[in-house]
């Protein structure tokens, strides 16, 4: 089922190294993890100590520097075998930002830990309760006071704030919106936070801060500029939020293939219905339609082309196409769907975090249509 193309003999070989890893990770230690809602410690370790964290990172701060095509596989894999990439998406991309902004003490002191998982490093606190999806509005401040700064602050749906140390936290400083880097190590109680409970288990949390004096060291980047910081590694956590759902989908569509072909119902395989058929032939149409897509972005994030409409483009096909093949296999499982030992259920409720894709939309209106703006 996995599509051979020419410019994939990086990406088999980053499929098999990875094998027998993931095969310790199957889909009933997910299910237990899910059900425990707990951080899949043991599995991120491993993938810790396989170097995989370092993707982002120059070999100058510990780093592998693979690039965002072994990224994009690793997270496709790890949902593909029925895992939740989540926190090693998060890991690998998110210091993205410091590499890219951050400084020199801010590299050497962090990102060696990093790459090798001993610094969790998985939380960008961005959303807020009135603002929402808004981040230029934001109500969260950091006003300077001499060398210093002082930050006050509520976020909300803050995935895995309470399993990382390092935190980028986005505020509005007077030149505009700013970056700050905080190592709960240092901070601990400073940070309050309250756990929210999701449909899918995401680890989110509220955050609230509350004149909370940082040094100017902790900052990220220049002051105004951190949401345009922020921004140019949204083009990765796009493709990388693809490659997840496509992972997932392909999961879905193994485990959906495999029982129509072998679970009997009037005497006769369920496979050979068109009901059951055409439903995963649409998905798959569509989910090998999207991971052109995604390999397409990463084709013109090598040449250092624009591929910001087409990130977005990844994102909302791959998404889109995820959720056309879970309910696909809904169907194909009728009732076992909805059981948690079929793992589709699961596999439904994590395929909501990706579906919501309205602002991508606006910058594909605006971006590739040239649509008017409000
Ligand atoms: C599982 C999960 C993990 C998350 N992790 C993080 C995290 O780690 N860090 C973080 O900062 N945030 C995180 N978020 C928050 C996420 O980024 C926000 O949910 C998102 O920004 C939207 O904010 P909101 O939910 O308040 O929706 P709102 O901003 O209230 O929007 C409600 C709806 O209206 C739509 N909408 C709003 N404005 C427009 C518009 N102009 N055009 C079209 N549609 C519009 C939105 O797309 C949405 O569907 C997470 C959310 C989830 C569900």
């Amino acid at each position: 089922m996995a599509p051979k193309r020419p410019l994939d003999s990086s990406a088999d070989e980053v499929r098999a190294a990875l094998r027998p890893a993931l095969q310790r990770f199957g889909p009933d230690y997910w299910r237990e993890q899910d059900a425990a809602k707990t951080f899949p410690t043991e599995f991120f370790d491993t993938m810790g100590k396989a170097g995989y964290f370092g993707t982002f990172i120059p070999e100058t701060h510990g780093g592998a520097d693979a690039g965002p095509r072994v990224a994009s596989v690793l997270v496709e894999e790890i949902n593909r075998a029925g895992g939740d990439a989540a926190s090693v998406n998060a890991q690998m991309a998110i210091c993205r930002t410091v590499v890219l902004h951050g400084t020199e003490e801010q590299k050497q002191r962090y990102l060696p830990g990093v790459a090798s998982g001993d610094i969790r490093f998985l939380t960008v606190a961005a959303t807020e309760p009135d603002s929402g999806a808004n981040m230029v509005d934001l109500a969260s401040t950091a006003r300077r006071d001499g060398d210093d700064w002082v930050i006050n602050a509520s976020k909300v749906l803050i995935s895995f704030a309470e399993h990382t140390r390092l935190i980028i936290l986005l505020a509005r400083a007077d030149e505009g919106t700013t970056l700050f880097l905080l190592d709960l190590d240092e901070l601990g109680d400073r940070v309050e936070m309250h756990p929210i409970d999701l449909v899918a288990h995401r680890m989110t949390s509220s955050l609230f801060i509350d004149d909370l004096r940082l040094p100017d060291s902790a900052r990220i980047g220049p002051a105004g500029e951190g949401l345009a910081c922020l921004m140019r590694g949204f083009v990765i956590r796009r493709v990388l939020a693809a490659s997840e759902a496509i992972g997932n989908a392909r999961f879905l569509l193994d485990r959906s293939i495999e029982y129509a072909k072998t679970r009997k119902t009037f005497n006769q395989l369920i496979g050979v219905n068109q009901g059951i058929q055409y439903p995963l032939v649409q998905a798959y149409a569509k989910v090998e339609a999207a991971d052109l897509m995604r390999w397409d972005v990463l084709d013109l994030v090598d040449r250092g082309e624009d591929a910001v409409p087409r990130s977005a483009m990844a994102k909302v096909l791959a998404s889109e196409a995820a959720w056309e093949t879970t309910r696909a296999a809904l169907t194909t499982f009728g009732g076992w769907g909805l059981a948690s030992e079929y793992h589709v259920e699961r596999k439904l409720r994590e395929g909501t975090v990706y579906v919501f894709n309205n602002l991508l939309m606006n910058l594909i209106a605006d971006r590739a249509l040239g649509l008017p703006k409000k």
